[in-house]
Order: C-alpha cells, then sequence, then structure tokens
C-alpha cells in the first residue's frame, strides 16, 4: 500500500479485513479499553515494549485506522487525532510549548484559534505576536529568543488569504521552530503543506474531511521532519518526567512529537475521538477528492456570477482572477481553491444581516464545509467577541457575508442568492 497514490490510500490504508471478520468497511470498535493477556503483557504495552491497545482515551482501533490515513494523505509519520480541531489545536500547542515560550502567528485565524492565542494560552505564560501574514518577513521580525511555534492557516478561515508556505517554512526552519499550519479549508486533497516544508499539520474533521456536518474531530499529523535535537526543546530530548524517563527524540526518532501528543497530551487532557466519529469522518475521507473538487468548482462559478452583480460590492475568492492571492493559488492551490466564499454588498453590516435572512437553500448556522450549504455574518456571530481592531487584522470587516458552498447545483445556489439580493435591497 506505500506505494499507491493518496486516493488509493484514503480509501484502504491501515484497514486489513483478515483482522476484522472480513468486514469491508472499517469497523467501529466502541470500546472503552482492551483485554490483556496476562499482568506481562500489560506491563510490556505500558512500558512500550510491545504496540497494541490499553485505553480509547489513548487509541483505539477504528481511530488507529482513520489516523493512519491522514497521515498517509498529508505525507506525515504519523498523526493522532482528536474530539474536536480545537482538541487538536490546544493539545498540540500544550505539547510543544510552556510557560515563558512565545508563538508567532498569522493574525488570520479561526475566531476559536484567535481567542486560544490571544486571551486563554496568555493566562499559562505563553504569549503570542500576530502578524500580517501578506508578508513572510513579518514572521521573521517577530521572532525573539523565546518563540517556540510559528503558527498559521495554509488558506485562513474567513479572510481566505493564501500565505506563501515555503517562504514561511525557510524562516521557521532557519531559527529552528516548528512551522505548525491549519489546512483545515483546502483539505489534503487540494494542498499537501509538508511539501512546502511544513513541521506538524493539524485539521478540524469537522469540515470537508468529515464533510456531511454530522461528526466533530481533529487530527495533528506529524511530518517527521523537524528536528528535536536542536536544544531548544529539551522536553523531547531529556527523559519525560511525564513518561518514566521516555527520550522521546531517541526511542521513537521522527515521530517524536506525536508520540508524545499521544502518550502525555491525550492522557493528561483527554480530548479523545469517540470511535463512532472516526467511523463517520473515514466515511467522509473515502469521497473527500471527488467532494473537493466539485466544492471548488461551485464555489468559483458563484464567485465569478458575485462579481459581475452591481449590488455586490466586494468578493473574495482566491480562484478569481481579481484576486490578490491568485498567483499564490496558482502555487498552493491549482486544483481548486475550496468551497469558502466571502463578500460584502452594497449596504454594509445591515445589509449583510438582511441578506443571510433571507436565504432559502443555504443554512444559516456556524460551520464550513458541509455537502449542504452554509452561510453567516461573522461580525454578528462568530467574530462578535472581537473588538473593531481585532475584526479588521482578522480579515472580518462589519459587511463580510461568508459562504460555504455545498453539492447542490450551482444554478439553485445562485437563484438562492439572486433573490435575496432583491430581498435585502
Ligand atoms: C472549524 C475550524 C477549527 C476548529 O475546529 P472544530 O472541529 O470546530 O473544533 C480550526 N481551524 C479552522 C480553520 C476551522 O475552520
Amino acid at each position: 500500500m506505500t506505494n499507491h497514490k493518496n486516493n488509493t490510500k484514503a480509501l484502504h490504508y491501515g484497514h486489513d479485513t483478515k483482522l476484522s471478520a472480513g468486514a469491508r468497511a472499517v469497523p467501529i470498535y466502541q470500546t472503552s479499553s482492551y483485554v490483556f493477556d496476562n499482568t506481562d503483557n500489560a506491563a510490556d504495552l505500558f512500558a512500550l515494549r510491545e504496540s497494541g491497545f490499553i485505553y480509547t482515551r489513548l487509541n483505539n482501533p477504528t481511530n488507529d485506522i482513520l489516523e493512519q490515513r491522514l497521515a498517509a494523505v498529508e505525507g506525515g509519520v504519523g498523526a493522532a487525532v482528536f474530539a474536536s480541531g480545537t482538541a487538536a489545536i490546544a493539545t498540540t500547542l500544550l505539547t510543544l510549548l510552556k510557560s515563558g515560550d512565545h508563538i508567532v502567528s498569522s493574525s488570520s485565524l479561526y475566531g476559536g484559534t484567535y481567542n486560544l492565542l490571544s486571551v486563554t494560552l496568555p493566562r499559562f505564560g505563553i504569549d503570542t505576536s500576530f502578524v500580517d501574514a501578506d508578508e513572510p518577513e513579518n514572521f521573521r521580525n517577530a521572532i525573539n529568543d523565546g518563540t517556540r511555534a510559528v503558527y498559521l492557516e495554509s488558506l485562513g478561515n474567513p479572510k481566505l488569504d493564501i500565505v506563501d508556505i515555503e517562504a514561511v517554512a525557510k524562516i521557521a526552519n532557519k531559527f529552528d521552530i516548528p512551522l505548525i499550519v491549519d489546512n483545515t479549508v483546502p483539505s489534503p486533497a487540494l494542498l499537501n503543506p509538508i511539501k512546502f516544508g511544513a513541521n506538524l499539520v493539524i485539521h478540524s474533521l469537522t469540515k470537508f474531511i468529515g464533510g456531511h456536518g454530522n461528526s466533530l474531530g481533529g487530527v495533528l499529523i506529524d511530518a517527521g521532519n523537524f528536528n528535536w535535537e536542536n536544544g531548544k526543546f529539551p522536553e523531547f530530548t531529556e527523559p519525560s518526567k511525564g513518561y518514566h524517563g521516555l527520550v522521546y527524540s531517541e526511542t521513537i526518532g521522527p515521530a517524536a512529537f506525536v508520540a508524545k501528543l499521544r502518550l502525555e497530551g491525550l492522557r493528561d487532557l483527554g480530548g479523545a475521538l469517540s470511535p463512532f466519529n472516526a467511523f463517520q469522518i473515514i466515511q467522509g475521507l473515502e469521497t473527500l477528492d471527488v467532494r473537493i473538487k466539485r466544492h471548488s468548482e461551485n464555489a468559483l462559478k458563484i464567485a465569478q456570477w458575485l462579481e459581475e452583480n452591481p449590488e455586490v460590492a466586494w468578493v473574495n475568492y482566491p480562484g478569481l482572477k481579481s484576486s490578490k492571492y491568485f498567483e499564490l493559488s496558482k502555487k498552493y492551490l491549482p486544483e481548486g481553491q475550496s468551497g469558502i466564499i466571502s463578500f460584502g454588498l452594497k449596504g454594509g453590516y445591515e445589509r449583510a444581516k438582511k441578506f443571510t435572512d433571507s436565504v432559502n437553500v443555504f443554512s444559516l448556522l456556524a460551520n464550513i464545509g458541509d455537502t449542504k450549504s452554509l452561510i453567516i455574518h461573522p461580525a454578528s456571530t462568530t467574530h462578535q467577541q472581537l473588538n473593531d481592531e481585532q475584526q479588521k487584522s482578522s480579515g472580518v470587516s462589519r459587511d463580510l457575508i461568508r459562504l460555504s458552498i455545498g453539492l447542490e447545483d450551482a444554478d439553485d445556489l445562485i437563484c438562492d442568492i439572486e433573490n435575496a439580493i432583491s430581498t435585502s435591497k
């Protein structure tokens, strides 16, 4: 299987049907724990002398197959799944960092991540400098002696800015700091950040990968390409107090980070994914490639239509020639620019609310990446807790309407938008 391409891997990787009664679908192992052969076997499992399952907070056979497939399609050496994208982000940062450490992050972030970095982590002594990611040099200028992570979203939600990952990776690499990329909006079917030098890749599996709006989940994929022995990360090179003296970089090797994330992060913070949700997300991953291309096709059609409409003040979609990110999209997203569009109507905040209340096919809710089309007005909802300055730097203007384009017929979606434009006048 290791020689196959990504679509084949997404369907088959990690599942030996002989070990699951011949079941063609990946079974749901809905169990909290696993019977040990005897006390010696249990001791060996806990000491990592033998590999196997102990307790579903740490690992589970259904989750394990999902992890293997996600690592394979992103090109990493290992993965750990979580109860949500947010749990993946928080557990990753809390495994990597300690009080006194510093993060340099793009300011164009998912609202929850922005709050984690700007409000919650500072309570634990972990501060973040936010930079405008359009200029990679801004990351370099914000790095200081305490910086231990560089963080960005490959396609920012909801700003839809494409970051020049390769340029930022070179800077992070030069300073021996891992680059963490949240690749949720493009999904692994459109972009693999590891190819451009990312060290750790995160997804909210809730979005396009699960794809049907029915299950939360998250993942961290370890590229296995970061040198933890560069002197800046003693927790990986010295005997771990948290796991009876294990030296991660030495014993585990390239997958040191994801091992610590599982053995200490999942054990101590507990954000484990339910095996039932893992099953749902596996169904999504099997069709991701065909779905995301249709999401992208539909979105491009609608973005082009919006651009021609006189009631529309501006449209932001990285696949449009008018987009400031069009050149970068040719490098990073040549096969499609995903399903998210943002735009503003003449009439600003009030008309944005009115428009949002006037659509019929689109559902007003706080999610993206569903088969069904979705709509939200971030300034009054997901981003209402940010002040004006923060709303601006995260790319959320007062009039911004975010669409997550689904798999309906594009003509029906356009018709719905056209009606809502008239109604909201
Ligand atoms: C949704 C989202 C998250 C958070 O994921 P949850 O599964 O909702 O916790 C993180 N990053 C991005 C880019 C997202 O869109």
